[in-house]
């Protein structure tokens, strides 16, 4: 493997062993003399792999397979935007907006009833996680979204919002922070931050809700029941990204477990924090408290733009790519997703710290 050091936003690194697990199928799937992306959805052999993802999922986010489904769509996490309120918004929903990808949801939350803003962060861009919270007990729901990937910021516990079912966007954080899962209604997540490549949304939903709440009278492809009565394959799924996506559920097992990513996690985002905290007069963390930091991407300011410039040019002749941060906040950003090495990590503080003496 290159020794890039990857630390891209989305597409972003997977682990190793899904890449050639993955690339094995490609070329020869399961023994069948057959690549994956030539075989039916229907074989025998797919479906294991699509019942597998599922089983492997349920598992290792501690929910029963009698209170959830799981489902691989298409749409990225932006078709989810108008999924959820076209299924379950009947009257009016509360949103909590801590960045665009929130405020993306709530826009279209708006097509189907009353969206509500109970609480928000964009006084000061985004740089902090509301604390304080306007929820309505009526509501259908409330959405909010667990890291927010181009401020740097994350939920590391979860608001109470009573009887309200919760819905969460997890797109950036999803199997990297250990939360009780069976709080929320419905978690979706675009695969290609922290568990897979791009093509498929994994989408878990709390049958009972669905049965209670869910319209009945919607187009068939934008109903979660078509595809919960289908196992996910009412039409064609995305065969590849969902064999990938089932292959860092397995990998996540073999590491310990969601709970041990996490603290694996917090260790390796200290290591990049510590250095900012140790030199903040020219390292600027962007985020204002210290508890909402993320550990799936860390963003800060140097003094200047071209100091930033030169600091991201630096990094990639030194194979660190990925840095720059996100076209409409600039600065520098480290996404260090699950699959993120310490090695890679400890190669950017070390890089840091030397930037920091020589450019001081
Ligand atoms: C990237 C991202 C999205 C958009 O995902 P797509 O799959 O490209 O639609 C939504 N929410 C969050 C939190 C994201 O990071």
């Amino acid at each position: 493997m290159s020794k890039t050091h990857n630390f891209n936003a989305g597409p972003a690194i997977l682990p190793v062993d899904v890449v050639k697990e993955t690339a094995e199928a490609v070329l020869n799937f399961n023994g069948t003399g057959m690549g994956l992306m030539e075989v039916s959805h229907r074989s025998k052999e797919f479906d294991a792999v699509m019942v597998d993802a599922q089983n492997d999922l349920l598992k290792i986010m501690n929910l029963s397979p009698a209170d959830y489904d799981v489902l691989f769509l298409g749409g990225g996490a932006s078709m989810q935007f108008l999924m959820v309120p076209y299924n379950f918004l009947h009257t009016k929903a509360d949103y909590i907006l801590t960045g665009v990808w929130a405020k993306k949801a709530y826009k279209e939350g708006k097509y189907f009833g009353t969206a509500n803003v109970a609480a928000t962060s964009e006084d000061t861009n985004f740089n902090y996680i509301p604390k304080t919270y306007k929820f309505d007990p009526e509501a259908d729901f409330v959405h909010l979204t667990t890291n927010n990937t181009i401020y740097g910021t994350e939920w590391k516990s979860i608001p109470d919002v009573g009887n309200v079912p919760l819905v969460a966007d997890m797109s950036s954080d999803f199997l990297g922070w250990d939360h009780d899962f069976n709080k929320f209604s419905l978690i979706y997540a675009g695969a290609q931050k922290n568990i897979g490549p791009s093509g498929a949304t994994v989408v878990v939903v709390k049958k009972s809700w669905l049965e209670e709440k869910g319209k009945k009278d919607i187009p068939t492809m934008m109903n979660y029941k078509t595809h919960t009565e289908n196992g996910s394959m009412f039409n064609t799924p995305p065969c590849l990204p969902v064999f990938a996506v089932g292959r860092t559920f397995k990998w996540i097992e073999r590491q310990g477990g969601v709970a041990a990513i996490q603290e694996k996690n917090i260790a390796k985002a200290k290591i990049i924090y510590d250095v900012i905290d140790s030199y903040p007069e020219f390292y600027k963390g962007s985020v204002k408290n210290h508890e909402d930091r993320s550990l799936m991407n860390i963003t800060w300011n140097l003094n200047t733009p071209e100091l930033e410039t030169k600091f991201i040019n630096e990094a990639k002749a030194e194979k660190m790519i990925g840095l720059k941060g996100h076209r409409s906040v600039g600065g520098v950003r480290a996404s260090t997703y699950n699959a993120c090495p310490v090695e890679s990590i400890q190669a950017l503080a070390k890089f840091m710290e030397e930037f920091y003496k020589n450019n001081k």
